[in-house]
């Protein structure tokens, strides 16, 4: 329980000391397994900066409220299934000095100080993600998830910051698009400019100034398409950068996710390129499943959610038997990997179907790695909530352009005096503001505002169809939705 305390604050561990004083039932909803403790700070203390962000839950009548300046008697409800997720923010000083008492529970853990004027409140998120599925259309759901840093929607597509910044566009671009949550590639990071640089701006949210939630891989992909050789310790590799050989075990790469400190950190998994033989994808399977527990072993930070990965290929037995084998490792979320890497979409929904029969319906479901259209529907119809994909601000970068109409190859010498939008109703920059003349222009000559307009375009794109697919969950027409893309996109 200290080690929980002392990475839960982020507080030197000499300053702090911890006693436990009593055990007690929620207040709000008969819960038991609650500690009572008090933790002094003996000195003045740096909090660290990423962390400093406070957080309440209460729950009175099923409805959340924040928690007030404390008595001594208020108090959270924590970790139970039953009960909804309120947040409260305040700002902590940079160095604080007192007492603070904290109800300690299986999910949260809060604490105030016992000067209730001075307004210092503090409130560290735990070790596990509430995700509440809201309403559903088949086996589709809407839900929020809460980390460390606030909350989400769900379904939620993840653009991919591959070296911290989604290329050719800016964080305040993408946050004022909407998106509530990106992704960095832990293994371009460790190599430039590595772990330690970003870690000494306090995260990568410090060091890209990205103000939402991020998800950090562990590096498995990346290695594993660039060659990598996996044995029982890890997975070596050579950089891209300058060809020197590294090796990351499943513990190195929890390590360095933790210095990245993004809010969500992936497992060092075993992808299977297909086709691969099923001995192939047993043995990636396998190794998967024992590199998941070592990870689970090393996570160290309470802030961070730690997610598993299902592997097994195309094999629908063993995407079953990794399924049950990774959830007992008792994730906060659960990625569905080794998708989108050559098989044929009925093949890839098959494995999906495979794979979430034997997910608990109460942890966050990520498909890796698959930003089609079509397939990001089809997933979200079975049930997946998050995705990630590279290929639209790619193919942005290569004159794409992707609407609710199917896509447009803007290089084609048919927009060259086209003066409308790339798409009607869209509300991007590019289509407020520029002709499809100007972008096929720009992408032409290499220009790369071209590639960045473009990339603006299919983000919002993308950020719309998920959208609307949330809208279509609650109202039913998920269904509808689905077919009317499938018409537009060929498939
Ligand atoms: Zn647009």
């Amino acid at each position: 329980m200290s080690l929980f305390i002392g990475s839960a604050l982020s507080i030197g561990e000499t300053a702090i000391k911890q006693i436990p004083q009593r055990v007690t039932p929620c207040h709000f909803c008969a819960h038991g397994g609650l500690f009572w403790t008090r933790i002094v700070v003996t000195k003045p203390t740096v909090i660290k900066g990423s962390q400093i962000d406070a957080r309440f839950h209460s729950f009175e009548n099923g409805v959340a409220v924040p928690i007030r300046a404390s008595t001594g008697t208020d108090r959270a409800c924590l970790g139970t299934k039953s009960c909804i997720v309120g947040e409260y923010r305040r700002r902590l000083p940079a160095k604080f000095s007192g007492i603070l008492n904290c109800w300690l529970g299986r999910t949260y853990f809060s604490a105030w100080t016992e000067k209730p004027e001075s307004g210092i409140f503090l409130s560290i998120y735990a070790d596990k993600f509430h995700f509440a599925a809201t309403s559903s259309d088949s086996g589709a759901r809407t839900g929020t998830v809460t980390t460390s840093r606030g909350s989400f929607r769900t379904p939620v597509f993840m653009p991919v910051g591959t070296r911290g910044t989604i290329k050719a566009a800016l964080a305040t671009q993408i946050a004022s698009i909407g998106y509530e949550v990106i992704l960095g590639n832990t293994y371009h990071l460790m190599l430039r400019p590595g772990a330690e640089v970003v870690e000494s701006f306090g995260s990568l949210h410090g060091f890209t100034g990205w103000p939402g939630h991020m998800l950090t891989d562990s590096g498995g992909f990346q290695v594993m398409s660039l060659g990598a050789k996996f044995s029982e310790s890890g997975a070596t590799f050579r950089s891209v950068y300058d060809g020197s050989t590294h090796t990351v075990s499943p513990e190195r790469a929890v390590e360095l996710q933790e210095m990245i400190g993004a809010d969500i950190q992936m497992v060092l998994d075993v992808c299977s390129m297909l086709p691969a033989s099923r001995d192939q994808i047993k043995t990636a399977m396998d190794l998967t499943h024992r590199w998941a527990l070592r990870a689970r072993q090393a996570k160290s930070r309470s802030d961070q959610a730690q997610f598993g990965i299902v592997q097994g290929g195309i094999e629908l037995d063993y995407r079953a038997e990794s399924a049950k084998c990774v959830v007992d490792m008792d994730f906060e979320g659960y990625a569905i990997g080794g998708l989108a890497v050559g098989e044929g979409r009925a093949e890839m929904l098959r494995a999906i179907d495979a794979t979430i029969e034997h997910l608990p319906q109460t942890r966050v479901r990520y498909l890796m790695g698959v930003g089609d259209p079509i397939g990001v529907l089809e997933a979200i119809s079975r049930g997946v909530d998050m995705f990630d994909c590279v290929t639209p601000s790619r193919i942005a970068r290569h004159g794409t352009a992707m609407t609710f109409a199917g896509k447009l190859h803007l290089k084609n010498l048919a927009y060259q005096r086209d003066q409308g939008p790339i798409e009607k109703g869209c509300p991007c920059e590019a289509c407020l503001n520029y002709p499809r003349g100007l972008i096929r222009h720009l992408v032409t000559v290499g220009e790369p505002t071209g590639g960045s307009l473009l990339t603006l375009h299919n983000l919002t794109f993308m950020h719309r169809l998920i959208d609307a697919a949330r809208v279509a969950i609650r109202d039913g027409s998920l269904a509808k939705l689905v077919s009317s893309i499938r018409d537009s996109w060929g498939s």
